[in-house]
């Protein structure tokens, strides 16, 4: 997928334990807008900067320091770059680098989606709720790091998914969203106890189709039908950030997901445009902002007695690479 791929690259950023990709809840402010909110809390900009990766320049990295002297690295907004093609996600590489690099631990990731729920009533996700994911669809481009120890697994280690959004993370996230929902800003917090909710990225440059949501929303019905003795099923469509590679790289990650519409055509009354624009600007920047400030200076990183973010990884006999063709 790249013309080449330079290994030499020497990395240059900043290091930190913890880090946020969050994008579409905090657009309503702009990067120079949430770093300016940051700084009247106590904030500073120690760098910001695009660096090189062994893929190319990277998106904004932005090395931020907690008022209590916490390093954050910051790339806005899943590191996508204006103009550039997010469909093959490209970026993911040139972000899961840097953060390697930069020895993250925790990464956080805020997004916006659609509700595909089968169910009707009081039961049903419906915009104004936030999610707290279950698990997701796994796509090609949810790959390794290509040009690394990372980038091929089978024969040497396998690792496994379940779990693949820190339950423990998800708990203390839970706990800092109750205000909210006490205030009515929030409708509700779902999470897997109640819903076991999997996240869908849309497979071309817009919003899926008629037929792709009625396509996984019966693909929930029935798998739900299948386990009704657990939580039932329900799809969210929006961004998913390669949770393999958080996982390979022994990252914990803490998703949530501001549902801002049904998915398109399943409310015909439903006009997402009408919407959508004011959920960005008026209503999500300001809670995902503060809740994330409040996290990333505050959550501590998980010992790994309590989820499988860093122990599902298992390394295979010797003999396994020795049965494969050698590297030159
Ligand atoms: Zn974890």
């Amino acid at each position: 997928m790249y013309p080449q791929i330079d290994p030499t690259v020497a990395y240059e950023g900043p290091s930190a334990d913890f880090a946020s990709f969050t994008g579409s809840p905090l657009w309503g402010y702009g990067i120079d807008g949430i770093l300016d909110r940051a700084a009247e809390q106590g904030w500073t900009v120690a760098s910001r900067a695009r660096l090189n990766t062994p893929y190319g320049l990277s998106p904004l990295v932005v090395h931020l320091v907690a008022p209590n002297g916490r390093d954050v690295v910051w790339i806005p907004s899943y590191g996508e770059v204006v103009g550039e093609d997010s469909l093959y996600h490209l970026n993911f590489e040139k972000c899961f680098w840097v953060i390697w690099q930069a020895g993250v631990k925790v990464m956080m990731v805020g997004g916006t989606s659609g509700i595909a729920d089968w169910r009707q009533g009081d039961a049903a996700i419906i915009p104004g709720d936030v999610v707290l994911p279950w698990s997701f669809y796994t796509r090609f481009n949810h790959r390794g790091l290509p040009g690394t120890q990372y980038e091929s697994m089978w024969s040497k280690c396998r690792f496994l998914l379940g779990d693949p959004f820190c339950p423990e993370l998800q708990g203390l996230m839970a706990s800092k969203l109750t205000p909210y929902v006490e205030s009515g800003r929030i409708r509700s917090v779902r999470t897997p106890a109640d819903t076991r909710v999997a996240m869908i990225v849309p497979d071309s440059i817009t919003f899926e189709s008629d037929f792709d949501i009625l396509h996984w929303m019966a693909i929930s019905k029935t798998a739900s039908e299948i386990q009704p003795e657990r939580p039932p099923i329900v799809t969210l469509h929006g961004d998913c950030l390669n949770p393999l590679l958080s996982r390979y790289l022994g990252i914990h990650v803490l998703y949530y997901h501001m549902v801002s519409n049904y998915a398109h055509g399943l409310e015909p009354e439903h006009d997402i445009h009408s919407t959508i624009n004011h959920l960005y600007t008026q209503v999500f920047p300001e809670i995902a902002l503060a809740m994330e400030l409040d996290l990333l200076a505050t959550m501590p990183v998980p010992d790994g007695s309590g989820c499988q973010c860093t122990t599902s990884l298992g390394v295979a006999p010797p003999s396994f690479s020795q049965s494969l063709t050698q590297p030159v």
